[in-house]
């Protein structure tokens, strides 16, 4: 018994697990990114997953991605980053946004110059990261959540509100957007989710008909317990937390 966690173990078998998901599914295993998403976990833990070669990890909470890796992209940005996130240089890594962003956190989003926002989930936030791109001189790199359970308590667009919206978003000059991302409801059984991640993938194809002037290729959709499920309906990002880093609950 021993409650230290092999990070570098568990990225080589979710590597291999979503390798063999992407060929039963006849796709490259290129096709799928791995985000490691480290919410709540400390930066030691971030450290020994550069260490193994993760290089993009998640976080809900935009105070906290700041905290741990400030502007990852440039080691003299102003405002200067936390001492937490002086990676080294070669090893840098890339901060992804997975989480609901409030209003008065966009700034800070920006600032943390995420390497993709998977969360915007209303015109609003849409048009205030916009703003504070703008103001930034940064191009955001941005998907749109959908909620496609139709769950009263979940954030994201309902499939019919992200086909209105959607115009509203493309038109804004310093969001790039790139697909969407979905969480569907939790269900232990990962067979459970796959109508859900058909219906994002389903709904993708239909936004890339209407308005091709964008790439839609992203589907950020799958997480520890149904990544592979994800994968086999298409998932291009899957966001994996507790199989690399263990329970959130100690
Ligand atoms: C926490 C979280 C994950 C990771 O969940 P695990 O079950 O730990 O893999 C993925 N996506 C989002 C949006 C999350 O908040």
């Amino acid at each position: 018994m021993t409650d230290t966690i092999d990070i570098a173990a568990n990225l080589i078998s979710i590597r291999e697990r979503i390798a063999a998901a992407a060929r039963r599914a006849g796709r490259s295993p290129d096709e799928v990114m791995l985000l490691a998403v480290s919410k709540t976990h400390p930066v030691a833990l971030i450290e020994q997953a550069l260490a193994a070669g993760q290089r993009d990890f998640g976080e809900n909470l935009v105070e906290e991605a700041w905290a741990k890796f400030g502007d990852a992209t440039s080691a003299t940005a102003s405002p200067t980053p936390p001492s937490s996130s002086e990676f080294p240089q070669a090893a840098r890594p890339r901060p992804h946004l997975i989480g609901p962003i409030q209003s008065r956190k966009a700034a800070l989003a920006v600032a943390c110059r995420p390497a993709l926002i998977h969360a915007v989930d209303r015109l609003k936030i849409a048009r205030r990261l916009d703003r504070f791109a703008a103001e930034a001189g940064l191009v955001l790199e941005v998907l749109l959540e959908v909620n496609v359970a139709g769950e009263a308590s979940k954030f994201g667009f309902t499939p019919e509100a992200v086909g209105r919206e959607a115009e509203a978003i493309l038109a804004l000059p310093h969001l790039r957007v790139r697909g969407l991302m979905t969480i569907p409801p939790y269900v232990p059984d990962p067979q459970a989710a796959r109508p859900h991640f058909a219906a994002l993938r389903g709904l993708r194809d239909q936004l890339a008909q209407r308005y091709p002037q964008a790439d839609w290729r992203t589907l950020s959709m799958g997480m520890s317990h149904d990544f592979e499920t994800a994968i086999e309906e298409g998932a291009t990002i899957v966001r994996v937390g507790t199989a690399i880093f263990g329970s959130r609950e100690t």
